[in-house]
């Protein structure tokens, strides 16, 4: 599944090729995603350019004169650059078309994905006005952690990755960062202190930092035409190694399961 640092090299791969390139038109070949893709889109982005190109959680938010469009990747989405007159292959469902030839092609076999065309403001649509800060923001830190979590009886893992609290701390990134900061994620939220929490702010900030540094040497995926992004291989120091040995301690790790999600810690590193 396309994560925070996999929307976010889409982002940083696709700006400066389709930035402020007037639309000539788009291609629709599949409007049945996660929710309907409008005719207004092809109506409507012709003659108009994105003068920017944000991100808000997962969402690409690409904003233009008469209305914003928001892009997820729902499972198995992506996003790539292909000349214009480049043949579609079978889950290439969308082609946004620019006057420098080239297309911005929406590729997802499973189309859990949307593509909207919002022309209210769009941080108070429906799918954004509930989300917590950007992790990498300095709006996110111990202090945040510790104010939201007052009471909280929830566990530390299922906390974080709370889109509410924050967002884009998916499965992998909640388990190294909690090994990273030296904390048990079956600990309930409420009872952890300040200072655990400014170390817990700082690894969720490295942890997506260094995925995102991965995701940049892959930039050429999104310029390529054949290319497909694969997902960022990183060396995890706990998710997918229960059971082996604790890089820190040798240990053997444990492997539990936190609201379905597989929960990799070192029962001796994490407290
Ligand atoms: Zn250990």
């Amino acid at each position: 599944m396309p994560e925070l640092p996999e929307v976010e090299t889409t982002r940083l791969g696709i700006k400066p090729i389709i930035l402020k390139q007037t639309i000539l038109s788009v291609k629709v070949r599949q409007p049945k995603l996660r929710w309907p893709v409008t005719p207004a889109l092809a109506i409507e982005l012709p003659g108009l350019n994105f003068y920017s190109v944000n991100r808000r959680g997962k969402y690409l938010l690409l904003d233009t004169d008469d209305g914003t469009l928001l892009i997820h990747l729902g499972m198995s989405g992506s996003l790539r650059i292909v000349p214009a007159d480049s043949s579609p292959a079978k889950h290439d469902h969308v082609d946004i078309i620019f006057e420098n030839n080239i297309a911005l092609r929406y590729t997802d076999p499973r189309r859990f994905g949307c593509i909207l065309w919002v022309n209210q403001p769009i941080h108070s649509h429906a799918l954004l006005k509930n989300l917590g800060p950007e992790p990498l923001s300095d709006d996110f830190d111990g202090d945040y952690l510790k104010l939201v979590s007052a009471g909280k009886q929830t566990s530390v893992k299922n906390f974080i990755m709370d889109s509410g609290v924050v967002v884009g701390v998916g499965n992998i990134y909640a388990n190294e960062s909690l090994f990273d900061a030296k904390i048990r994620p079956t600990r309930k939220a409420g009872n952890i202190s300040l200072k655990r929490f400014q170390l817990l702010a700082e690894q969720i900030k490295i942890v997506l930092l260094n995925a995102i540094n991965v995701g940049g040497t892959t930039l050429r995926d999104f310029t390529g035409s054949d290319g497909k992004p694969g997902y960022f291989k990183q060396s995890l120091k706990v998710y997918g190694r229960g059971g082996e040995p604790c890089t820190v301690c040798n240990r053997g790790l444990s492997e539990i399961r936190i609201g379905q999600r597989s929960t990799v810690y070192c029962s001796d590193c994490q407290t």
